[in-house]
């Protein structure tokens, strides 16, 4: 432990964000640099508890070795750092800038002050490793001669892609988008994730030896298809890391109407855009001038709030179906689970820099989408629901728009992948494989990330793809 008297001296102080009205006119990353003697302040908030909470259960999915990498900022000794949070983290470039930060949730310093700033410690030790050039390819120094096929290159392949590489197997990735990431390039934004940040670990990884074919739709039928048995036939294990790609829509009149589209195509064809042609081939859903809502809330929903508003949109509101939640932690939801509070993340921020006030509206559901007499979107009549989610009677309420996108979650993979291997699936439509062994009913298929749990978080992709590429290696030494 750094500074014993730390966490009584110095207050927490999170990285602030570029200036909301700067950060709008462009699409560089949100963040600040880091200033080093702040974050060894940060750093000495740490307690070096007894049971550290952040790194274990309801903390960081990855078992991150938080208060010993905490410790070793304050000391200033950063490769070691490094050293220590690349044991448990394949990509902390990921998760330092975009996890929700779960183990500050269950920080034992929170339950009497703010909790210490552990993403942000995070994200300044991996930064550091970078710009000193201490993160390299370091290749397998043996081959073991067995073959991985790994389908999907969201942060569950890449991780499992990594370990099984590691381990001296000759993986190669595939992947149906023509670049390599999964939602990491083509789903979170670049002010939230820069695509040169994704690209760098791709290359590193690519050096190691792993090998990435990008444009390849496994079990699709079009000209990109590769079936589904012949990776099963040509490799010792298969992985499937195809995320939960199905969007969840929302069925009310005039859904078919122009104008309403769900937030990945928007989110998709915009990032597309920007890294194919600066915008200029216009191949991309535009807010431009546009009255916006967003339906339903979360991570997806700020990235669509933060890119129509750098498109430049006229309005812009945010429907929410939940409650508006408590600023402090309600009563059944102590220390150390996740604080479900009011946060404000980036996106709304932005729209009260631009229009004065927060874009959320709570407690309120769509009845049906208004059109004109020529079919054309108007807006949206909604009513405001109880803790239920019932229809309060007398609350219809339209809203004007010309641009509606649809972020109400997804419902687990497609399943063109597994069904000619008529793998089961289960309650939630996922591909059925036990956490911690991942073994699917095929048992030279396994399963990962958000195709095998549903929509989650980057950090408990990660978390997956390593611990599947453990079960692969047991698999492979019996088989
Ligand atoms: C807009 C958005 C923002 C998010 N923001 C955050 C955030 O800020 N923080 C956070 O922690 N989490 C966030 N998440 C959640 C997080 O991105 C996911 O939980 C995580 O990426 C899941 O990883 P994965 O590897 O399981 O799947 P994915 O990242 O979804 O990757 C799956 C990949 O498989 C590919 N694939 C699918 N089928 C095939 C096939 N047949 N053949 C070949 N390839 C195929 C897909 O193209 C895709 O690239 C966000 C999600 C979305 C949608
Ligand atoms: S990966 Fe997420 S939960 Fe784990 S230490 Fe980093 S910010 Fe915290």
């Amino acid at each position: 432990m750094g500074k014993p008297t730390g966490f009584k001296e110095f207050v927490r102080k999170v990285e602030p964000y570029r200036d909301p009205k700067q950060r709008l006119l462009d699409y560089e990353e949100i963040y600040t640099p880091h200033d080093e003697e702040h974050l060894r302040t940060q750093g000495a908030r740490c307690m070096d508890c007894g049971v550290p909470f952040c790194q274990s259960g309801e903390g960081c999915p990855v078992y991150n070795l938080i208060p010993e990498w905490n410790d070793l900022v304050y000391k200033g000794r950063w490769r070691e750092a490094l050293d220590r949070l690349h044991k448990t983290n394949n990509f902390p470039e990921f998760t330092g800038r975009v996890c929700p930060a779960p183990c500050e949730g269950s920080c034992v310093l929170g339950i009497i002050e703010p909790a210490v700033t552990i993403k942000n410690l995070e994200c300044a030790i991996i930064d550091r490793g970078f710009d000193e050039g201490w993160v390299v390819a370091n290749p397998p120094a043996s081959r073991s001669g067995r073959k991985v096929a790994i389908i999907g290159s969201g942060p569950a392949g890449l991780a499992a892609a990594d370990q099984l590489n590691q381990s001296g197997h000759e993986v190669t990735v595939y992947e149906r988008d023509d670049r390599i990431g999964g939602l990491l390039m083509y789903g979170i934004p670049n002010m939230k994730l820069d695509k040169d940040v994704v690209d760098r670990r791709v290359k590193i990884l690519e050096q190691e030896g792993i090998r990435f074919i990008a444009s390849a739709d496994v079990g699709g039928s079009g000209a990109n298809g590769i079936a589904v048995q012949e990776l099963i036939d040509s490799n010792d294990a298969v992985l499937l890391a195809t995320g939960a790609t199905t969007p969840r829509d929302l069925k009310i009149p005039n859904r078919e109407i122009e104008g309403i589209h769900f937030a990945m195509d928007f989110l998709r064809a915009h990032t597309k855009s920007l890294l194919d042609s600066n915008l200029e081939d216009k191949a991309y859903i535009s807010a431009k001038d546009k009255n916006v809502i967003v339906i339903g809330g979360g991570d997806t929903g700020t990235d669509c709030i933060g890119t129509s508003l750098r498109h430049g949109c006229k309005s812009l509101v945010n429907f929410e179906i939940m409650p508006k939640p408590p600023v402090e932690r309600a009563a059944d939801n102590p220390w150390p689970l996740w604080p479900k509070i009011y946060r404000v993340d980036y996106g709304h921020e932005e729209a009260s820099a631009v229009y004065g006030n927060d874009p959320r509206v709570y407690s309120i559901s769509g009845k049906e989408f208004v059109v004109d007499d020529k079919g054309r979107l108007l807006g949206i009549n909604t009513v405001e629901v109880d803790s239920s989610f019932q229809e309060i009677p007398g609350t219809v309420k339209f809203w004007e728009a010309d641009l509606i996108l649809l972020s109400m979650g997804f419902l687990g993979p497609e399943h063109y992948v597994s069904e000619p291997l008529a793998l089961e699936l289960d309650q939630r439509s996922n591909y059925k494989a036990d956490y911690g062994k991942f073994q699917t009913s095929n048992e030279k298929v396994f399963a990962a990330g958000d195709c095998r749990r549903g929509q989650s978080l980057v950090v408990r992709a990660i978390d997956e793809g390593r611990l599947a590429a453990s079960a692969i290696n047991a698999y492979l030494a019996d088989h």
